[in-house]
C-alpha cells in the first residue's frame, strides 16, 4: 500500500451531484451514468499512477473497480458515501478478472474483495491519510510485506495497525508473494548485472530508481512500495530529486 494524492473532484461528478441535489443518489445510480462513471475512473487512477490503493499491481480502465473506504451500505441520507469523492479508490479487480492473471489461484481475493462490507476503523490504513509508505518493508525469500517496526514508530502509527491492515486486504495471498518476489528478483538480478564495482552502490540504486519511476509524470510500476524499499537509499535520493511527496 502506498499513499494517494487525490486531485480535485472531476466536474462531472459535480456536475452529477448538482444535478440530483434533492435525490439520495447511490452508486449504482453513478455507474449507470458512463460519462461520470469513466471521468472518476480515469481521474482516480491517474491520481494512483496505474497501481491498486491497496496492494500496488497494475490497474487499468478496464480492470479496475471503484472501492468506497466507508462501505457504500453505510450512507444515509444526511451522508452520502456513495458519491464522496474523499471516499473512492482505484483498486484492482477480483482475481480472475485480469486476462494476464490467468494462471494464478483464483480462490484467493485480496484488497476490496477481502475487505468486502468492513467498516473502517482506526486499525485500518487509508492510502489516502497515510503520510508514508515506508512503514512497510518485504522478505526477499517470498515476497511477504510486513510491518517495519522502527519505521512505523517514526511515523507515529502503531505497528497494530499495519499489521491488521495487511490481513484485512489479504496483501500476502501467495498470488501477491510471488508477483512481488518476481520484482524483488528482477531489481536484484539487475543490480547485480549492472554492478561493475567501480561506482557507488547508491548511484546505480538512484540510476535504476530513475529508470523504472521516471520523473512522476506518468505511471508507477506495479509494486512501486517494493522496488522502493529495494532500491534503498538510491531510491529516497531519486524520489526527494523529482518532489515526490510520501
Ligand atoms: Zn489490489
Amino acid at each position: 500500500m502506498k499513499n494517494v494524492l487525490k486531485s480535485s473532484e472531476p466536474k462531472e461528478l459535480n456536475n452529477y451531484k448538482e444535478r440530483y441535489s434533492t435525490q439520495f443518489k447511490k452508486w449504482n445510480n453513478v455507474k449507470s451514468n458512463r460519462g461520470t462513471l469513466t471521468a472518476i475512473r480515469s481521474t482516480l487512477i491517474s491520481d494512483q499512477k496505474g497501481i491498486c490503493a491497496y496492494c500496488e499491481m497494475a490497474i487499468h480502465e478496464k480492470s479496475c473497480s471503484v472501492e468506497h473506504f466507508i462501505p457504500c451500505e453505510q450512507s444515509t441520507h444526511k451522508v452520502n458515501y456513495d458519491l464522496d469523492w474523499q471516499n473512492m479508490l482505484a483498486i484492482c479487480l477480483p482475481p480472475g478478472a485480469i486476462a494476464n492473471d490467468l494462471e494464478l489461484p483464483h480462490n484467493s481475493p485480496c484488497c476490496g474483495k477481502a475487505k468486502d462490507n468492513f467498516v473502517p476503523d482506526e486499525r485500518l490504513l487509508n492510502p489516502l491519510n497515510l503520510t508514508t509508505s515506508l512503514i512497510f518493508r518485504f522478505r526477499s525469500e517470498d515476497g511477504e510485506i510486513l510491518p517495519d517496526e522502527i519505521a512505523c514508530k517514526q511515523a507515529g502509527i502503531p505497528i497494530e495497525y499495519a499489521e491488521f491492515t495487511i490481513e484485512t486486504l489479504r496483501l500476502n495471498v501467495q498470488r501477491l508473494k510471488a508477483q512481488r518476489l518476481a520484482v524483488i528478483d528482477e531489481i536484484t538480478r539487475e543490480l547485480d548485472e549492472r554492478d561493475d564495482g567501480s561506482g557507488s552502490p547508491t548511484l546505480l540504486e538512484q540510476q535504476i530508481a530513475s529508470e523504472h519511476f521516471g520523473n512522476g509524470g506518468k505511471n508507477y510500476p506495479r509494486f512501486f512500495t517494493t522496488v522502493r524499499w529495494i532500491l534503498g537509499e538510491g531510491a529516497e535520493y531519486h524520489l526527494a530529486n523529482i518532489s515526490y511527496l510520501g
